[in-house]
């Protein structure tokens, strides 16, 4: 059952007196009690994709085609009062600075507090009682005393699972997760993950859009991922498909870049080049520049994201 419907998505952002597009015609499902992961380099769209979703885009973007539903709920027609009883209710969002969602001037109860009665209509004793279960939920040691302290108090990682606590207290159909581990040492990121999958996907169903630029990352908790280059979505694919058998030169050339992949494929590579600026899409395959199997083709078609193996769909004439 899909919780999210992202359809045709095109995005811009105005910057030297004309609009440049930042996301081309995106489209991906996102099902209930499933871990999506979106991958690529930073510069490739990603995050634009979560602040579209979120209708939080900057004053300088716009949606400029597409639409992005919310079961029955539209959301790129969906007027501000409706967005407001969205999000942290059916859809929450947490960040890789966790002081994103955290304000340094109210303790991390008065925090959980308020987001339960703004959003549940909880009574303070009620809010109160179900903070500190949050708060224990997420692993925060000695919780009754911690309710009182303030984000400043906190370390990074246990930052990141009060933010936790205040994107799952309402019980989100659909939770954008944008690089929450990335500011974190690999245990804590571990356990962060291991959290959301726990406390969100398995204990209430819902549907996890995982932004991050680390395979590490969607290899430990995702069950398909979208790859980005550039704007678009170059490959589909299950989990295990994408480390066993990738498709795209630019999935095959991620995966020859993380230490554990690369040096079990042979070599550990870079990759030559970097994400093109939205100024200077290429023509074509925004990836020839880069791509060692690129033809003179490439550089005149965008080739579209086509089936090209069980539950795998690919962008690339090489599979044409
Ligand atoms: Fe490389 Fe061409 Fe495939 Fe793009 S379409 S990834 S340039 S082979």
């Amino acid at each position: 059952m899909n919780l999210l419907s992202v359809q045709n998505l095109r995005a811009e952002f105005f910057s030297g007196g004309r609009w440049l597009e930042a996301v081309s015609d995106v489209s991906f499902d996102l099902r209930r009690g499933e871990i999506l992961g979106l991958v690529g380099e930073s510069g490739c769209g990603k995050s634009t994709i979560a602040y579209s979703i979120m209708r939080l885009l900057a004053s300088n973007a716009r949606i400029s085609a597409g639409e992005v539903w919310l079961e029955d709920v539209n959301l790129t027609e969906a007027d501000e009062n409706t967005l407001q009883g969205l999000r942290g209710s059916r859809l929450s969002m947490i960040f890789q600075d966790p002081m994103t969602a955290l304000d340094s001037l109210f303790t991390v109860g008065h925090q959980v507090v308020e987001t339960l009665q703004e959003h549940l209509g909880l009574n303070l004793a009620e809010a109160q009682e179900r903070a500190l279960a949050l708060l224990r939920q997420v692993g925060i040691p000695a919780a009754e005393e911690r309710l009182s302290a303030y984000p400043y108090q906190f370390s990074g990682g246990m930052s990141q699972r009060i933010a936790l606590a205040i994107a799952i207290s309402c019980h989100p159909q659909v939770l954008i997760a944008d690089e929450p581990t990335t500011a974190l040492d690999v245990t804590i990121q571990a356990q962060i993950l291991h959290l959301i999958r726990r406390l969100l996907v398995e204990e209430q169903g819902t549907g996890v859009l995982l932004i991050t630029h680390d395979l590490g990352v969607v290899a430990q908790v995702c069950d398909r991922v979208a790859v980005m280059y550039a704007g678009k979505i170059v490959e589909f694919s299950d989990v295990n498909s994408i480390f066993k058998n990738p498709l795209h030169p630019y999935t095959q050339a991620l995966l020859k870049s993380l230490p554990s992949q690369g040096i079990a494929r042979g070599a550990l590579e870079n990759i030559q080049g970097r994400v093109p600026s939205l100024t200077d899409w290429p023509t074509g395959c925004h990836f020839h520049p880069r791509c060692i199997h690129a033809r003179a083709l490439c550089r005149e078609k965008a080739p579209p994201l086509r089936s090209a193996a069980e539950s795998q769909e690919v962008a690339c004439v090489l599979y044409e």
